[in-house]
C-alpha cells in the first residue's frame, strides 16, 4: 500500500480485479483504484497488490503503483482511446465496461 503525504485525503476505493484469492489459493492479487484529493486536485491511483494467506488469513504483501493520473482527464477520456489501467486495451472493453 502506498502511503500519501499528509496533505493527501483518501475519498475512496474502487476494487478492479481480482485474481486468485479464492479459498485454494494461498496468493491474491488485487487490482484498485484509489480517489484521493491532494493539493486541492482530485486523483486517482491505479495499484496492483499482492495478498498471501497464513493460517487462513489474508496478509498485505507489496504492492505497485501501475499509474497516477488526475481523475478529471480519467472520467474524460474517449471510449475508444487506450485504458488508463494499461492493459492495452481500449478503455471501453476494459474498465469501462
Ligand atoms: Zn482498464
Amino acid at each position: 500500500m502506498i502511503f500519501l503525504k499528509e496533505t493527501g485525503e483518501w475519498k475512496r476505493l474502487e476494487i478492479s480485479l481480482t485474481k486468485k484469492g479464492l479459498a485454494k489459493d494461498k496468493k491474491g492479487i488485487v487490482e484498485f483504484k484509489a480517489f484521493f484529493t491532494q493539493d486541492g486536485t482530485d486523483q486517482v491511483m491505479n495499484e496492483i497488490s499482492r495478498f498471501v494467506k497464513v493460517q487462513n488469513r489474508w496478509f498485505y504483501l507489496d504492492g505497485k503503483v501501475k499509474s497516477v493520473a488526475n481523475a478529471e482527464m480519467t472520467v474524460n477520456q474517449g471510449l475508444n482511446a487506450p485504458c488508463h489501467c494499461g492493459s492495452g486495451k481500449k478503455f471501453k472493453r476494459c474498465c469501462g465496461k
